[in-house]
């Protein structure tokens, strides 16, 4: 009778998605130990975790995070400006404000809510937020959020960037990147775009989620590695969740930027503080990712491996010196069932659809981290073969 049109929505959405094998789905994980998984009671050797570097599950970090909770409690409690503040939260940001050579930062709860946070209370309506068209997706919902018009450019084509920001009369203009694209592991052209905001007024935004601990000397990320700072990228987002294996993120600005933000980024206000145990657990992540530049050495002699290994099988992989490694797919059900013949032989590997990326570019995302040894490396090529041979004569998931 009173049936709310809604119903009717989702309704025909979810069939929309089954017809074109696009319902997502999660699996529980019971228990991890490195990159081994267990999920469904199958034991499975993750390669689509972030971790790149190997801290998440660091006894060292597990410690800090144990003793900051018995001290601290588990959550904060309240907002940053209430009482949800901690110490903890303080010397988090100070430290990766030194590392990065920046004079300021702001930590948030994750990398969403920084991003949404920096164009929310910098733009508004009558400017403009200029985009790759490869940007993560919360790059572009924080544009449709501040009412600033967004325009994007195509793929690291910084011309094209500039011919955006000339269309742009009157307002304030912001220049914003990945600094390693999130799908395909390839790094900005940061300096060119630097160039163009400074030119052109602008400010260049950078968000560095897999960049940082990984890249450049000590890890410091794709700004670092490309020789800028806060002058040619006054704004920088860093995450927590990735290379350093925890959660949350940290804008990195001028100390007039991160005031305005405490003030204005609603992300930022209206939202109870992280974990101060989290906060805890990163710093001593951040200190191993500064002193143990093995880790950072083992993910790209194992990215070299992999790359190597899946030339020698067949497979051509795009351009990529990133932890992210991408193996186009073409159709949906090519990545799907691929994914699957992987998982048939103990591989777990993420299969990528649209919307998040392109029509006809489902793909498997590989991600390579620390933990992997050279015989899990070549044991995936192996199974990569395999599972190629096997969709070709007709494999399909279940
Ligand atoms: C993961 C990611 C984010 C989001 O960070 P979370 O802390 O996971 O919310 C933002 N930007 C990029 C480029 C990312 O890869």
């Amino acid at each position: 009778m009173n049936r709310p049109r809604l119903l009717d929505r989702i309704a025909a959405a979810q069939s929309a998605r089954e017809e074109k094998h696009r319902v997502r789905r999660r699996r529980a994980v019971s228990k991890r130990d490195g990159m081994r998984y267990e999920v469904d009671g199958q034991s499975l050797l993750c390669f689509c975790s972030n971790d790149y570097l190997g801290l998440a599950q660091h006894f060292v970090v597990s410690t800090a995070f144990q003793d900051a909770a018995s001290k601290l409690g588990t959550g904060a409690g309240a907002s940053h400006l209430v009482c949800g503040h901690f110490e903890e939260h303080d010397a988090l940001e100070r430290e990766m404000a030194e590392w990065l050579g920046y004079p300021s930062a702001l930590l948030f709860s994750s990398g969403y809510q920084a991003n949404l946070a920096v164009a929310q209370a910098f733009l508004g309506e009558g400017d403009l937020s200029v985009q790759d068209r490869l940007n993560h997706a919360s790059l572009m919902d924080a544009a449709r959020l501040s009412g600033a018009s967004l325009r994007r450019y195509p793929h690291n084509d910084a011309e094209g960037a500039l011919r955006q920001l000339r269309s742009n009369a009157s307002g304030a203009a912001m220049v914003v990147t990945d600094g390693v694209f999130s799908m395909d592991g390839d790094v900005a052209p940061v300096r060119a775009l630097a160039l163009i905001a400074r030119v052109q007024h602008a400010t260049l935004v950078v968000d560095d989620a897999h960049g940082v601990g990984l890249l450049g000397t000590d890890g410091r990320g794709t700004v670092a590695a490309a020789g800028l700072g806060p002058n040619e990228v006054p704004l920088q987002v860093v995450t927590l969740g990735k290379a350093l294996g925890g959660e949350g993120a940290l804008v990195l600005a001028d100390r007039a930027y991160i005031e305005h933000l405490k003030q204005h980024a609603r992300p930022y206000i209206y939202t109870t503080a992280s974990s101060p145990a989290a906060a805890a657990a990163t710093r001593a992540a951040l200190r191993l990712a500064q002193r143990e530049a093995w880790r950072r050495e083992r993910v790209f002699a194992n990215l070299a491996r992999f790359r190597e290994g899946m030339q020698r099988v067949g497979f051509e992989l795009p351009e990529s010196a990133s932890a992210i490694q991408s193996v186009p797919c073409g159709a949906d059900e090519i990545a799907i069932a691929m994914s699957a013949a992987l998982e048939a032989q103990g591989f777990w590997v993420s299969a990528i659809r649209p919307p998040t990326v392109p029509e006809n570019g489902a793909r498997l995302r590989v991600t390579l981290s620390a933990l992997h040894s050279e015989a899990d490396i070549d044991g995936l090529v192996a199974a990569m073969a395999w599972a190629r041979d096997a969709v070709n004569t007709g494999f399909r998931a279940e």
